[in-house]
Order: C-alpha cells, then sequence, then structure tokens
C-alpha cells in the first residue's frame, strides 16, 4: 500500500506559530500556475508509486484557501485509484461555507482535518488564527451535517496567555461536546522564524513552565481516555477505528509520494524533498525533488526515532544492532521510561512520552 501528500502552500494569514511552508500573499493566477505545475508533476512522478495508493492527503498550507474547481482538479488526479480508502483535506475554520461543503459532498474526501488550536477566544487572538471558537465548533457541525462521519480536530497545549483552567476547558469542550473521531495535541514549540519566536526572544511573552506542561499533558492523557479516545501516537489520539491511515503510514515506513512545494516521498529506502519554493517549483513545472540517501545507521536512527512516538513501538529484532539497541535502553527499561514486550517490542511508556526525545538519542547507534 501507498500514500500521496498534495502540499497546498497557500494561507490567507500567518500563524504566530506556525513554520509550516505557505504563502499569504497569492491571487487567482498564482493558484491557477501553482496547479499546473502541480498537475504535471503528478503526471511526471506517479510511476514511482508502484503499489495500490491507500491514502491521500491534502494539507498545507490551507488546502481549503484553493477554490473548488482547483481542488475538484486535484481529486481527478485519482480517479482510477479505486483502493484509496482513506481521502484527507485540511481545512481552516473560517473557510467552511456552502461552497466547500458541496465540494466535500461531490467528492471522494471521506476524512476532515480541522486546525482548531484552542477554544480560548483570547488564544486563538494571540496566536493569528483567523477563526474563534464559536465558528470551530459551526464549522464542525457543518461538516456533520455534510455527512462527513470521519472529523479530527487539532489543539495545541503551552501556549502564552493558556492557564491550565483553559487548556481544561478547550480540551473537556472538543472531547464532551465537538467530539471528534480523532484529535492531535500538539505542545507549542518555538520554531524559529515565527512571529512567537521573535516575541519569545525579546521577553514579549510569558512561556509555559515545565510543569504547567505537565499538568496540561497528564489532564490530556487522563480526559482523552476517559472520553473513549486511544493514544496511539506521541500527539494522536482516536476513537476505535479512526486512526488517521496515511499519518500512521509514516510510522510504519509504508512509501508514500510527496507532491507540492516543500513535500517529501519516500520510496521504502531513500527520502527526498521538494525545495520549498513556489516560484522554482512553478517555472520548474513541479519537478523539484532532491533526493536524500541515507546510510544504514541513519536508516536506523530515524526508525527509532519515529517508532517510539507509537503505542506499539518499534520492532527492535529486525535491526543488526539489535544487542547494542537493547543495552542502551536498558536504563530507561529499569526505571519503567521504556518498555520492552517480547524481548522485541520497545516502546516509551505513556508518561513519559514528553521525555521521548532525550531518551530516543540514548538510543542512536
Ligand atoms: S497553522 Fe495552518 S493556517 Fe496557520 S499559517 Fe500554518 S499552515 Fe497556515
Amino acid at each position: 500500500m501507498a500514500g500521496v501528500y498534495i502540499h497546498i502552500p497557500f494561507c490567507k494569514s500567518k500563524c504566530a506559530y506556525c513554520d509550516f511552508y505557505s504563502h499569504g500573499r497569492y491571487n487567482t493566477d498564482l493558484q491557477t500556475s501553482f496547479m499546473h505545475a502541480l498537475a504535471n508533476e503528478w503526471l511526471q512522478r506517479q510511476h514511482e508509486i508502484t503499489e495500490p495508493i491507500r491514502t491521500v492527503y491534502i494539507g498545507g498550507g490551507t488546502p481549503s484557501c484553493l477554490s473548488t474547481t482547483h481542488l475538484d482538479e486535484i481529486c481527478s488526479f485519482f480517479r482510477e485509484h479505486n483502493s484509496i480508502d482513506e481521502f484527507t483535506i485540511e481545512v481552516n475554520p473560517e473557510d467552511i461555507d456552502d461552497r466547500l461543503l458541496r465540494f466535500i459532498e461531490d467528492s471522494p474526501v471521506n476524512r476532515v482535518s480541522m486546525g482548531v488550536q484552542s477554544l480560548v477566544d483570547d488564544e486563538l487572538r494571540f496566536i493569528g488564527r483567523r477563526h474563534d471558537a464559536a465558528k470551530a465548533e459551526r464549522a464542525v457541525e457543518a461538516l456533520r451535517q455534510a455527512g462527513i462521519k470521519n472529523i479530527s480536530c487539532d489543539l495545541i497545549f503551552g501556549l502564552p496567555l493558556q492557564t491550565f483552567e483553559s487548556w481544561k476547558y478547550s480540551l473537556d469542550r472538543m472531547t464532551d461536546s465537538i467530539n471528534p473521531e480523532h484529535l492531535s495535541a500538539y505542545l507549542l514549540s518555538y520554531e524559529h522564524g515565527t512571529r512567537l519566536y521573535a516575541m519569545r526572544s525579546k521577553g514579549a511573552l510569558q512561556e509555559a513552565g515545565e510543569d504547567l506542561i505537565h499538568d496540561m499533558y497528564d489532564y490530556l492523557c487522563t480526559a482523552s481516555a476517559k472520553a473513549g479516545y486511544e493514544h496511539y501516537e506521541i500527539s494522536n489520539y482516536a476513537r476505535p477505528g479512526f486512526r488517521s491511515r496515511h499519518n500512521s503510514s509514516y510510522w510504519t515506513y509504508t512509501p508514500y509520494l510527496g507532491l507540492g512545494p516543500g513535500a517529501h516521498s519516500f520510496d521504502g529506502i531513500d527520502r527526498a524533498a521538494n525545495i520549498p519554493d513556489l516560484k522554482l517549483y512553478i517555472e520548474s513545472r513541479g519537478l523539484i525533488a532532491e533526493t536524500e540517501h541515507l546510510t544504514p545507521d541513519e536508516r536506523t536512527n530515524e526508525r527509532i526515532m519515529i517508532g517510539l512516538r507509537t503505542l506499539e513501538g518499534l520492532d527492535i529484532s529486525t535491526f543488526d544492532k539489535y544487542d547494542e539497541i537493547k543495552k542502551s535502553a536498558m536504563p530507561y527499561i529499569a526505571n519503567g521510561q521504556l518498555i520492552l514486550k517480547d524481548d522485541r517490542f520497545l516502546s516509551v511508556a505513556e508518561n513519559a512520552w514528553m521525555l521521548t526525545d532525550s531518551i530516543l538519542v540514548d538510543l542512536f547507534v
């Protein structure tokens, strides 16, 4: 099985925390030029997929910035591919209107991922989101009315202005009232080049302290489990049967093709990355992929990094350096932060998932 990811490099405005590749200034002509390049990239590179396509993910940027004519065109790439069982589009709540709902109803899209981030208006304003909490709730309701049965919502914890109580409010409202099938909850990270990073450097915001972050994470684990979500990846929670198949394929080393500027691809052995440059992408008619060759040790380390983020963990018995990895893991197994099942499957205990980054560097070969 294989997946296809399509990166739409447009956003109507830039959120203060975001370092994803996207353009805030665009017009219809630029989007049309992008679509020509995208169609050509698909035409030239679809042969790279040698297995049936099972998942498609239109992400970005903000795919819901595109006209429905362009979104229809993207869907038409997959007309002949009847093996697709999960077809996701990312949307901004502010873009949910009759036009987009009609497109979704008539398209092969069967999963919608919505960036909600918080259900507290002051927090949303601070991070530059275009919508308020009420709009996000109405957008999910409208998607339900349109028959979408698989909705994922994103939340962020550790935001400036956020308190334990306001995080609890957002999370409770999400799980009790909005009730999506899938929830992604990320710890805010201050990425270089973002507005929040600049504000923090100038001392213009109060960063959440470690104790608060741990309390928020503990509550997230407890409340999501109580609400019936399975914590199946470090930042992802799903009701039974609603794990993200597309994202899960990243964690299980399934090949995927990434289209659009900044998108990444994986053929099972090597990775490739499209240069994040829209102008170059358009000029080269979508052909700006650069292959990245990994050494065997780099591949092992990458698998450790990805596999340890999941509930099932990593089957270390498949590695030549099994003994070395197991030896490095022993102190963490002894203190309960790592779990080794059947002498094969190594995973991080849920209460230590916030420490994953520091644990895994000690396991690298
Ligand atoms: S968070 Fe989403 S909507 Fe905001 S700038 Fe980033 S890609 Fe665009």
